[in-house]
């Protein structure tokens, strides 16, 4: 009942995991279901009904577009940025859907795409129905989808029966805590990111392993490329425009030897990043495309500022930053819209502290302190962004995370790893924390920042 390392960092697209990937993947995946289960090519109607958060902040999350081009059969890995505009003005100017590229039907947005922000399906606030229909009116299928974070779907029966779904891979060193992982490392004579890589061998071998990590590195470092070379303001009402191009430019141009200007750049990298993910851009999603840049960011502070840094510490990094990730999926949330932006951020800055420590070489018992040094000071941190774009609070947000994230390692790594509140305590408070705050602050747009901000 694991995840691989791949599952918490995955290639994506902007602006949101949970509001833009998730219905992408479940409408491509209703769509197939229909064409495997016969129905496909009877269907001459299909709707999708969006309920409570991803109804309330599915437009500035662009819902509406991932749904048509998930139905089109388009995932969020393999889809290219630039045929996002060319296939939704195809699909609005025709009126039609082709699914998944095998059934043309009518597509009228305004009657087949609905939104019922008062209402909400039972297992998660980020609920979905799909429901297909023949000639005559007659339902063919209809299912119901969550929207998990992070990309994760599940059916209603998956999530309620978490086992049986896909995450039944057999590790060699399976693990539910914080406190499991370091005493089965112990008891095996493993650092942490030798334990997580050979818990990824159930999943491919040890050399598909590493490449697809490096290619992630990869991918991370021209999303940060790209959001230096960009340009102008970000899509949206809020008309924001983009610091990272000239705040680059400012650092090259000047190249002064001041130590905080390293937290400039660590700025400049997140900024990059979660701009490129406002824009609907390629990134890494880490463990959310929200909280994307905090990884990237710590990641290129390592390469670029660590001396004696190397690729084997950024594959350190992922292993064991993937590893604290799997702690949250599994015992709380990685979800804005479940817990906040805390689940977010604050676990984006988690992973990437810990994952710091292991570059760094720390002990075990640093890492684990640094994961929960970064959440410990994230905790009650809210998600309000304003007109539910994925902008304000949160591209700041990550260059806030990701210098807190260096600040935990350097903490951690300052000590012996002895500390009293352990990542376990902190996770189950965190779980808490989101489980008590009001949904006006669980990426709802209803509270916070959200209304206390004029729109434009
Ligand atoms: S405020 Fe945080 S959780 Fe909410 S959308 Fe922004 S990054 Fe995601």
């Amino acid at each position: 009942m694991m995840l691989s390392v791949l599952d918490i960092f995955k290639v994506g697209i902007g602006p949101s995991s949970s509001h833009t990937m998730g219905p992408m993947n479940a409408a491509r995946r209703f769509v197939l279901d229909l064409a495997a289960s016969g129905s496909l090519k009877s269907t001459t109607q299909l709707t999708t009904e969006l309920f409570a958060s991803l109804a309330l902040t599915g437009r500035g999350h662009c819902t509406d577009r991932a749904i048509l081009l998930g139905l089109e059969g388009l995932t969020p890995e393999t889809l290219d940025p630039a045929a996002i505009e060319p296939t939704l003005a195809r699909i609005r100017t025709a009126g039609t859907l082709s699914l998944a590229g095998q059934r043309e039907i009518k597509f009228d947005e305004a009657k087949h795409l609905l939104w019922h922000g008062d209402q909400a399906l039972p297992g998660h606030p980020n609920g979905m129905r799909f429901t297909a229909f023949d000639a005559v009116g007659k339902v063919l299928r209809s299912d119901e989808y969550y929207s998990l974070g992070g990309g994760f779907i599940a059916s209603a029966e998956e999530l309620a029966h978490p086992t049986e779904a896909r995450f039944s891979q057999q590790v060699r060193f399976p693990f539910n805590s914080g406190d499991e992982l370091l005493e089965i490392a112990k008891r095996h004579g493993l650092e942490l990111h030798e334990l997580v890589l050979a818990n990824e061998a159930a999943f491919r071998d040890t050399s598909a392993t590493r490449a697809a990590l490096l290619r992630l590195w990869s991918i991370m470092q021209s999303c940060i490329e790209q959001g230096f070379a960009a340009q102008g303001l970000l899509p949206g009402v809020l008309k924001v425009r983009r610091r990272a191009p000239k705040l680059y430019r400012q650092l090259v141009e000047t190249d002064a030897n001041s130590p905080v200007q390293v937290m400039d750049w660590v700025n400049a990298f997140a900024l990059s990043v979660n701009e490129e993910n406002a824009a609907g851009g390629r990134m890494v999603t880490a463990p959310t495309n929200g909280a994307a840049g905090i990884v990237p960011a710590v990641l290129a502070y390592y390469r670029r500022f660590e001396p004696g840094a190397s690729d084997e510490g950024v594959l350190r990094f992922l292993l064991v930053g993937g590893a604290i990730g799997m702690l949250y999926k599994k015992n709380a949330s990685i979800s804005g819209a479940e817990s906040g932006c805390q689940g977010e951020v604050g676990v984006a800055c988690s992973m990437a502290a810990a994952g710091l420590v292991a570059a760094l070489n720390g002990t075990n018992e640093q890492i684990e302190n640094a994961a929960e040094i970064g959440m410990e000071h994230n905790l009650g941190l809210t998600c309000d962004p304003i007109a539910g774009l994925v902008q304000i609070p949160c591209i700041e947000r990550n260059a806030m995370g990701a210098i807190k994230a260096i600040n935990a390692a350097r903490l951690a790594m300052r000590g012996d790893g002895s500390h009293k509140v352990s990542l376990d305590q902190v996770i189950a408070t965190m779980r808490q924390t989101g489980k008590d705050m009001s949904s006006i602050y669980k990426e709802t747009s209803q509270g916070g920042l959200a209304v206390n901000v004029p729109e434009c």
